[in-house]
C-alpha cells in the first residue's frame, strides 16, 4: 500500500517476529527489529546471547523458523546466503591463505566475470580505501592480524553490497590494533554510507562505533538506543549492569519521591510505584558526589584507586551498610583529604538516579 512505502522509506532491513530454535533450545524469541539506511548497529550482549545467531539468520546462514526478513522492500527470509545482497567480515581472517591479498578480493568480482582491467582498477581502489596499497602480491600470512582484517573489509566491500555484515571483526586483534581499527572501519562505513551491522560483546566498542546499539539478553532485545541513550536512560537493569559502572541500591519507597535507605531519607526525580515493597536505585559512579559528612549519606571510604583520570572509590554506606562507588576528579580527592578509614558524606543528585524493580 502507499502508507506501508511512505513508512518504510530509509528502512534497509526490516524484521519481524524472528524466532530461532534449535532443537528445543529457543535462541532468538519473536525479534523485531527495523534498521535504516547508512546505520552503523551494533548488537551487544554476552555470550550466548543470539546475536551472532541474529546476525547469521540476516545473512541466510542460520535461517530462521519463525518470522520474516525484509531488506529494502524485498522478503529474503526463504532466500539462500549467495541470493542476498550482503558482504561479511568474520572474527578469524577467514582469507584464503594461498591466494595473493589481489585474489582475495578479486575473489568475489571473478564470479561476475569483471573483464580483467576493470577488476584491477577495483581492486586498486579498494586496496586504497583500507589503506593496503601496494600489498596486492602478498599472502595473508605475511601480513598482521589488522592488516588481514582491512582485506578482509576490502573483500567483503568489492561487490559494493547494500549491507555489511561484521561478526566481532576486532575481538582477535591488540588492544592497540582493535582501537586504531575500530575509527578506521568507522570512518570508512561513513564515507561509504553502507547500512553496517556489527556483532561485539565488547561494550566500549558498541559505544564508540554504533549509530544504533541493540542490546540483546537470552534471545530477546532489551533495549535499542543510541550509545548515549543506552548509557544515560538504560531501560533495565539488565541494560544498566551490562554498560558502564553501576552501583545499585536497595531501597524502599516512600511517598511520591521519596526513598529510604536505612535511617535516610533520599529525594528521587522519578515516579517509582509506592506499592512495591523494595526498588533498587541505580546510579553511575561519576554521578556520586564526595562532600562533608553532614552535607550527604554517611559513608565510609574503604578504598581509594588512583586510575590516572580520576579516583575510584568504594564507600560503605553506614546506614544500610551497602557498598557504593563514586568516581571523583583528582582534584576533588586532594580537596576532601580522602583516605581509607574516614568518615564523609555522599550526595547522590536526583536526576541521576534510576529506579528498577527489586530482583
Ligand atoms: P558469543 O558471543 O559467545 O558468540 P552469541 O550472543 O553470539 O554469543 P550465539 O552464538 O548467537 O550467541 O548463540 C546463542 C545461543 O544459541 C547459545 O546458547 C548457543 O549455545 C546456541 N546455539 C548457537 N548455535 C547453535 C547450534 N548450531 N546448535 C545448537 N545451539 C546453538
Amino acid at each position: 500500500s502507499v502508507h506501508a512505502a511512505v513508512a518504510d522509506a530509509g528502512i534497509h532491513l526490516e524484521i519481524a517476529g524472528l524466532t530461532k530454535r534449535y532443537g528445543q533450545f529457543t535462541a532468538l524469541r519473536d525479534i523485531d527489529l527495523a534498521i535504516r539506511e547508512g546505520e552503523f548497529v551494533c548488537f551487544l550482549g554476552p555470550s550466548g546471547c543470539g546475536k551472532t545467531t541474529l546476525l547469521r539468520a540476516i545473512a541466510g546462514l542460520a535461517p530462521q523458523s519463525a518470522g520474516r526478513i525484509v531488506q529494502c522492500g524485498r522478503d529474503i527470509s526463504r532466500l539462500p546466503p549467495q541470493a542476498r545482497d550482503f558482504g561479511i567480515v568474520f572474527q578469524s581472517y577467514a582469507l584464503f591463505p594461498n591466494l595473493t591479498v589481489f585474489d582475495n578480493v578479486a575473489y568475489g568480482l571473478r564470479n561476475r566475470r569483471d573483464e580483467r582491467h576493470l577488476m584491477r582498477q577495483r581492486v586498486a581502489e579498494l586496496l586504497a580505501l583500507v589503506d593496503l596499497t601496494g600489498s596486492e602480491g602478498k599472502y595473508p600470512a605475511a601480513l598482521s592480524g589488522g592488516q588481514q582484517q582491512r582485506v578482509a573489509l576490502a573483500r567483503a566491500l568489492a561487490t559494493e553490497p547494500g549491507l555489511l555484515l561484521l561478526d566481532e571483526p576486532l575481538s582477535a586483534l591488540d588492544a592497540r590494533v582493535r582501537v586504531h581499527l575500530r575509527s578506521q572501519i568507522k570512518a570508512l562505513q561513513a564515507r561509504l554510507g553502507v547500512t553496517t551491522i556489527m556483532v561485539t560483546h565488547d561494550q566500549e566498542e558498541a559505544l564508540a562505533m554504533a549509530d544504533r546499539i541493540v542490546v540483546m539478553n537470552h534471545g530477546v532485545i532489551e533495549q535499542v538506543g543510541t550509545p548515549a541513550e543506552i548509557y544515560r536512560h538504560p531501560a533495565s537493569a539488565f541494560v544498566a549492569e551490562f554498560i558502564g559502572s553501576m552501583n545499585f541500591l536497595d531501597c524502599r519507597p516512600e511517598g511520591g519521591h521519596g526513598l529510604r535507605l536505612g535511617e535516610q531519607r533520599l529525594d528521587c526525580a522519578a515516579h517509582h510505584c509506592a506499592d512495591e515493597e523494595r526498588v533498587r536505585l541505580a546510579i553511575r559512579p561519576e554521578a556520586v558526589q564526595l562532600c562533608a559528612q553532614d552535607e550527604g549519606l554517611s559513608a565510609r571510604v574503604d578504598h581509594v584507586e588512583f586510575l590516572g583520570a580520576f579516583l575510584r572509590v568504594s564507600l560503605t554506606l553506614e546506614a544500610s551498610g551497602q557498598a557504593l562507588t563514586a568516581d571523583v576528579a583528582v582534584r576533588d580527592g586532594e580537596r576532601l583529604g580522602l583516605e581509607q578509614g574516614m568518615t564523609l558524606g555522599a550526595r547522590l543528585p536526583a536526576e541521576a538516579m534510576r529506579l528498577f524493580p527489586s530482583e
